[in-house]
C-alpha cells in the first residue's frame, strides 16, 4: 500500500507541483500507507541531477517526506523492456513511423477522434510497413520505428466493448477513449505510458494523485495495466494552479517557485498553510503542525473544495 509522487526532474516544482505532492501525501499518511517518491527522468535531455536535488529540498521544506530511497526511471530501462516484451508476445505492439507533423496533418481529417494517434501505421501487412519504413527514411533518415499500443486489439482480448470509465476521487466518473499511444520512442527509450504503469504496480503504488492535464490518459493506462495483469491503482487528479490570468501557472507568472516566494519573503510554513487552505484544512504554526492534519485529511471534503488554485495571494 503506497502513494507516490512523480516529477520529472526537468525544472524546479512549482506551486502547482507542491500542492499535488502535498495531496499525496496528506491521503498516504492518512490511510497509514507508505509515501514514495519516483524521479520520471527518462528524458535525459531535459532531466537533470540538479533539478532532482532541488525539487527534494523543497520538498523536504515543506515537511512532506518520503519512505525509503527515490527511484529514478533512468535505472530501470530492463524492467519497462520486460513489460513491452510481453506486450509484444500478446500480439499488442506495432512500429509506427510517423512524424509529429504527419500524426497533426492526419488528426485534422474530418471523423478523426480527437487528440488520439489517428492509426496511420496500425495494421500495416510487410509491405506496408516496408513502404513506411521507406517514406520515413527519406523524410528524417534512417531511425528505427517508435513502438505503439494497439489499443483496440487490447480491448477486444479484455472483452471490452466500451471506452474505459476512470472513477476518479476528484473528477467522479471520466469517460476517455483508449489510445494508441508510444510504448518505446523512436530512439530507443521507454515511454512515460508504459514506465508509469510499470512502475506503480511493482513498487505497490494503490493511489495515484497527480494532476488533472493526465485524467485522459488514465484509461490508457489502465488497459495497459490491465494486459498485463497488474493491479489497479485508485486515481486523484487534482486541478492545476493557473495565475490570475485563468492560465496554467508558468513562469511569466511571477513567484511560482519555492525558491521565488522565499526570496519575496514568505516562509514555508505560509506556504504550506495557503495550500491546506485550499484542501479545506486548517492553517498551520510550524512545520510540526502538519502531522496534526493528516487526520483531518477527507477526500469527500477535498473533492468538493478543490478548485484550480489562483496563486495571487502569495
Ligand atoms: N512525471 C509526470 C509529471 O511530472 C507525472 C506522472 C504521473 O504522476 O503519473 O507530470
Amino acid at each position: 500500500m503506497n502513494g507516490r509522487f512523480a516529477p520529472s526532474p526537468t525544472g524546479d516544482l512549482h506551486l502547482g507541483n507542491l500542492r499535488t505532492a502535498l495531496i499525496a501525501w496528506l491521503s498516504a499518511r492518512s490511510r497509514s500507507a507508505g509515501f514514495l517518491v519516483r524521479m520520471e527522468d527518462l528524458d535525459r535531455v531535459t532531466s537533470s541531477v540538479e533539478y532532482e536535488r532541488r525539487q527534494l529540498t523543497d520538498l523536504a521544506a515543506l515537511g512532506i517526506d518520503h519512505d525509503g530511497d527515490v527511484v529514478r526511471q533512468s535505472e530501470r530501462f530492463p524492467l519497462y523492456d520486460a513489460a513491452l516484451r510481453r506486450l509484444e508476445e500478446r500480439g499488442l505492439v506495432y512500429p509506427c513511423w510517423c512524424t509529429r507533423r504527419e500524426i497533426l496533418q492526419a488528426a485534422q481529417a474530418p471523423h478523426e477522434r480527437q487528440g488520439v494517434y489517428p492509426g496511420t501505421c496500425r495494421h500495416l501487412d510487410d509491405d506496408g510497413r516496408r513502404e513506411r519504413a521507406r517514406q520515413a527514411r527519406e523524410l528524417v533518415g534512417d531511425r528505427a520505428p517508435a513502438l505503439r499500443l494497439d489499443a483496440a486489439t487490447a480491448r477486444k482480448m479484455l472483452a471490452d466493448e466500451t471506452d474505459l470509465v476512470v472513477h476518479d476521487l476528484v473528477l467522479g466518473d471520466v469517460e476517455a477513449p483508449v489510445d494508441d499511444v508510444v510504448l518505446r520512442r523512436n530512439d530507443g527509450v521507454p515511454a512515460y505510458h508504459l514506465a508509469v504503469v510499470v512502475d506503480d504496480a511493482l513498487q505497490g503504488v494503490d493511489e495515484v494523485v497527480r494532476g488533472d492535464d493526465l485524467a485522459p490518459v488514465t484509461s490508457t493506462q489502465i488497459l495497459l495495466s490491465r494486459v498485463l495483469e497488474y493491479p489497479i491503482p485508485r486515481y486523484a487528479h487534482v486541478p492545476l494552479v493557473v495565475g490570475p490570468d485563468g492560465e496554467r501557472l508558468a513562469k511569466r507568472h511571477g513567484a511560482v517557485t519555492l525558491s521565488d516566494l522565499r526570496s519575496r519573503g514568505r516562509t514555508p510554513t505560509e506556504i504550506l498553510s495557503a495550500m491546506l487552505r485550499t484542501l479545506g484544512l486548517e492553517p498551520v504554526a510550524s512545520l510540526s503542525d502538519l502531522a496534526d492534519r493528516v487526520e483531518d485529511f477527507d477526500w469527500t471534503v477535498v473533492a468538493r473544495v478543490l478548485r484550480p488554485w489562483v496563486a495571487d495571494d502569495l
